[in-house]
């Protein structure tokens, strides 16, 4: 197992599970729900995290990532709620959390 991606906003570590798992890797989330037993003042370690579950998977999942955060050849889809722009690999809108349909 290898910690691939961790961030405070849970949807984001979904979105990034969801892509890596389109993608083929096997992937966990962990501490999916730690944030809101903390009251909303997560430290650091209660963050959802994403796990690989083969380390020789990390290198490859990286540059998955790394094409996501980067959104170079990514298409962009803009949220009918919020009107934020969202990236193409993610199914949710990474701000107000509408399905993208
Ligand atoms: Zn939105």
């Amino acid at each position: 197992m290898r910690l691939i991606y961790t961030h405070e906003n849970r949807i984001m570590a979904l979105n990034i599970r969801n892509v890596l798992m389109n993608h083929g890797f096997d992937v966990s989330l962990n501490n999916e729900f730690a944030s809101s037993a903390s009251g909303g003042l997560a430290p650091f370690d209660t963050w959802p995290e994403v796990w690989l579950l083969k380390d020789d998977d990390f290198d490859s999942a990286k540059k998955v990532i790394e094409s996501i955060s980067h959104g170079t050849k990514q298409a962009i889809w803009h949220c009918k709620s919020c009107k934020e722009e969202n990236d193409d690999s993610f199914d949710y809108c990474w701000k107000c959390h509408a399905e993208n349909n």
